[in-house]
């Protein structure tokens, strides 16, 4: 076994992240830095502007998505056709939750985030924030992502039987929302959500 001394790119400082993260950050620096195959290298991570005081910074990958729907098959209820396909009209913001999060709340979260769309303002990283390291990398998270699109076209009145659907994913970055944590349950402290 080959073990590599991982330093940040930015300071130098050794870093030590476990094994399943894709980005951390430099304890001290603060700089976000992901992990790969080929080495260490700096991620321009964005901070989203809080609204009250957050405990947690959590780090999501966001896309601008466009979702073309190619057929949607139903049993024949009253069609949501039109309402599917005004709903995915424009590209919208989608969001894959990168850090340890249970399933079930992933899933309730990007659902709640792609059909809200908050504004996303960038603000300077606030002094002596840490954020909790990426786990989840892009293409696990686009799984997730697709099994949430399929569940918001399912719950809408139709009896939807299928859906084939074309998925493109553009601009990805890599952004640090604000949370704090009540019990088990992540609330996000997004402005204007
Ligand atoms: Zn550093």
């Amino acid at each position: 076994m080959k073990l590599l001394l991982l330093r940040c790119p930015r300071c130098n400082h050794a870093l030590s992240p476990d094994q399943d993260d894709q980005v951390v950050q430099c304890p001290n620096c603060r700089a976000a830095v992901a992990i790969n195959e080929a080495g260490v290298e700096l991620v321009n991570a964005h901070y989203a502007a809080p609204s009250g005081n957050p405990s947690h910074w959590l780090p999501f990958w966001v896309y601008l998505g466009q979702v073309t729907i190619r057929e949607r098959k139903t049993q024949g209820g009253r069609s949501a056709e039109q309402e599917a396909q005004a709903f995915w009209a424009r590209p919208r913001r989608l969001y894959i939750p990168a850090w340890g999060i249970d399933l079930r709340q992933a899933r309730d979260m990007i659902s709640l985030l792609i059909q809200k769309q908050p504004s996303l303002e960038a603000i300077d990283p606030p002094a002596g924030t840490s954020f909790e390291p990426a786990v989840v990398t892009p293409a696990d998270g686009r799984k997730l992502l697709e099994l949430v699109i399929v569940s918001i076209e399912a719950a809408r009145k139709d009896w939807m039987e299928s859906l084939d659907y074309d998925l493109r994913l553009d601009s990805e970055a890599l952004w640090l929302f604000p949370a704090t944590r009540k019990g088990n349950e992540w609330q996000l402290l997004l402005k204007k959500f």
